[in-house]
């Protein structure tokens, strides 16, 4: 299984210290490049100032380290890249495929509502497009977020942008290595989304394609709580002309009440008294066998066996 050119990355955002749900998706990204001989890169996404919490990223580091989960370069900032991510936008803008929209939160809200529209299964209602410059551009005066247009994306994706992604009739689809063939229209399903905000604040989906081109990651390993962002950064990547990796998602960690670990969800941060102990639960989590030791010193072993275990999972292979 030896792939000369892998590149995988654990991305953590630094609004809080790592949980047992991200060290779950922290090993799994890390075990998938090991099994692979790749290189294995750690992002600390901290493009949302307001929502980060001042020293989590270095605390996030450390967390790694105790549980010798060690990036093979020095871990990119997303603070220091706002050049690389305002270049972006600029060239979606000169393709036509970006736009300044005034709309609040409320007036999409209440476009909706008119049309008796209501949310499903808790997902936001789309962005119907109402500051598209074919429908005169901005409504407002006022600050301005940049959307991407998506449906001029997808009428523009070649129907084969590679081999890993592909467009029928404005419907996008790839696939996961765990959850298999997905398909979604994004500008029914999401709408034109936000690149960056109305205060100046870049937006996830635009930061993370455009850092995952330029680090040139080749295998996104994540947690299945990222498994819809997906769909809306292969049409990113389309638009830029940036390469789409392979994507894994891995099964979530739920807490005891059944409820997702988050920390939206305000899961604890992770208990490293005993990192061979919190890494056991990740492991298993993954449906790899545990290591009966609660010993520190036993954790480049238990690495050792579970990136040749990991070799016989089923989406190994791919
Ligand atoms: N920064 C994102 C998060 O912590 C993950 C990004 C990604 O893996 O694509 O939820």
């Amino acid at each position: 299984m030896k792939t000369s050119s892998y590149t995988g990355r654990f991305a953590p955002s630094p609004t809080g210290l790592l949980h047992a749900g991200s060290l779950v998706a922290a090993l799994a990204s890390w075990l998938d490049a090991r099994a692979h001989q790749g290189r294995w890169l750690v992002r600390i996404e901290d493009v949302d100032a307001p929502r980060c919490i001042p020293g989590a990223g270095q605390a996030i580091l450390r967390q790694l380290a105790t549980c010798q989960l060690l990036p093979d370069e020095e871990p990119a900032w997303q603070s220091r890249r706002g050049a690389l991510y305002a270049r972006a936008l600029a060239q979606l803008e000169r393709a036509g495929l970006a736009y300044p929209c005034s709309c609040t939160r409320k007036d999409i809200a209440s476009w909706h509502a008119a049309r008796g529209h209501a949310p499903v299964r808790g997902q936001a209602l789309p962005y119907p497009g109402l500051c598209r410059p074919e429908r005169g551009g901005p409504r407002a005066q006022a600050p301005c977020a940049w959307r991407l247009h998506t449906l001029r994306c997808e009428q523009k994706a070649p129907a084969e942008p590679n081999a890993r992604a592909f467009m029928v009739n404005g419907v996008l689809h790839w696939h996961d290595r765990r959850l298999g063939a997905q398909q979604q229209s994004v500008s029914d399903a999401v709408g034109d989304f936000i690149l960056r905000r109305a205060d100046g604040l870049w937006a996830y989906q635009l930061a993370v394609v455009v850092d995952d081109a330029a680090q040139g990651i080749t295998h996104v390993v994540r947690g299945a709580d990222l498994a819809d962002n997906t769909p809306r950064q292969i049409l990113l990547q389309s638009a830029l002309g940036a390469p789409t990796p392979l994507y894994l998602h891995t099964p979530l960690v739920l807490a005891a009440n059944g409820e997702k670990l988050s920390k939206q969800n305000h899961a604890a941060p992770l208990d490293l008294s005993s990192p061979m102990r919190a890494l056991n639960a990740a492991a298993q989590a993954l449906g790899l066998p545990a290591h009966n030791t609660d010993d520190a010193d036993s954790i480049p072993g238990a690495l050792a066996a579970w990136v040749r275990a990991w070799r016989q999972m089923d989406w190994a292979a791919t």
